[in-house]
């Protein structure tokens, strides 16, 4: 009999070594053997092997299914294009022997964020100019991600009958209301295959707003980590509440809804840093620029506050071309005469955002 019958296992996050026991050698598949194989997702890593029927159809020996069962536990990592894990199937015959020597061929499809999330003109299309080819340079080079890549494509089951693969995650968090997906598609050369889900994201929560005190304005990215959210709202609510200052602060850019990629930026993919503009007197777009000129409307002494109160509260850096705002620790970078960047992602990737003890400005700032 000639039965399709799989069987699924979780792959698991591994601290073992890799060790591939595969034959390559072995002997060649007949006609016949290949098409009474079956595959099963296993740990090959683990010593035991629970297994979970999903699909045993015995009455037709004919029938292989096209639409696969999803499984019930997808695997979840974060868009930062260096999480991974290691699974393998196992392909046996139908009196169970483990089958060796057969090709397994793997694949990673994206399911959801794909269109035009993926499509990497319409990526560059969002760089400006200045910082197309860099964006452009990274994806070739692998340094961006847009789909999660595998160690090997290719792989011979071995002695127990088990293909392994190496999954890394892609930097594809995105904006839509669940997760981004994608799938580890695992074929054999009967046609079967088995697919293995990969949810990508982090769990970010919209930037809050306080009226008075903070507002967000133009930004697609509108999520942020947890920690930085309440420091935000009480930085809100300390602005409100301060009779000197009458213009809220305005964040244009945080992170999207699951983090990952997000054009124009090369940053502002874990939800630990925001734009935000420098203060005005007017509340309208400001600037100031590195040879210490500005706009009528810039409002040097609060935005200095600012940049000081943020790296009182952990920050890591700040970007502004301010030459005044240098010598609080904000540092100069192209772009960055009409926005300061601010981001808490040292090298732990820790977040220690804390209340500002006071808005008040310092002596001699009164403007
Ligand atoms: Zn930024």
């Amino acid at each position: 009999m000639r039965n399709p019958l799989f069987c699924l296992l979780p792959p698991l996050f591994l601290s073992s070594s890799l060790i591939l026991a595969g034959n390559l050698t072995s002997k060649s598949l007949t006609l016949k053997n290949v098409h009474g194989l079956r595959m099963a997702w296993v740990d090959p890593f683990a010593s035991t092997m629970v297994h979970e029927d999903f699909v045993a159809d015995v009455s037709d020996p004919e029938v292989v299914p096209t639409v696969l069962p999803e499984m019930s536990t997808p695997m979840r990592l974060v868009p930062n294009g260096r999480g991974y894990f290691r699974g393998g199937v196992q392909v046996t015959y139908i009196d169970g022997s483990p089958a060796d020597g057969v090709p397994v061929r793997f694949e990673v499809k994206a399911v959801n964020n794909v269109d035009p999330a993926r499509h990497l003109p319409t990526l560059a299309s969002q760089y400006p100019s200045s910082t197309r080819n860099k964006f452009l340079q990274r994806v070739a080079a692998g340094q961006i991600k847009l789909l999660g890549t595998l160690a090997q494509e290719r792989v011979r089951t071995d002695a127990r009958g088990i293909a392994t693969f190496e999954y890394t995650v892609s930097h594809m968090g995105g904006n839509q209301s669940q997760p981004a997906l994608e799938q580890v598609v695992a074929r054999i050369p009967t046609g079967k295959q088995l697919s293995w889900d990969v949810e990508i994201g982090y769990d970010l929560v919209p930037v809050p707003t306080v009226t008075g005190g903070v507002r967000i304005y133009g930004a697609k990215g509108k999520h942020i980590h947890p920690d930085l959210a309440e420091f935000i709202t009480d930085l809100g609510e300390a602005v409100a509440a301060e009779p000197s200052w009458s213009i809220p602060v305005t964040i244009t850019a945080a992170a999207l809804r699951w983090g990952g990629l997000y054009p124009p930026h090369f940053t502002h993919m874990m939800g630990g840093s925001f734009d935000f503009r420098p203060m005005s007197t007017d509340g309208q777009p400001t600037r100031a620029e590195t040879d210490g000129s500005h706009a009528p409307n810039y409002d040097r002494a609060r935005t200095l506050t600012l940049i000081r109160i943020f790296f009182g509260a952990g920050a890591q850096v700040v970007y502004f071309n301010d030459p005044e705002g240098w010598t609080y620790g904000a540092k100069p970078l192209a772009g960055h005469s009409n926005h300061l960047h601010v981001s808490w992602l040292g090298q732990q990737a820790q977040l220690s955002a804390r209340l500002p003890e006071s808005l008040r400005l310092a002596d001699g700032e009164e403007s």
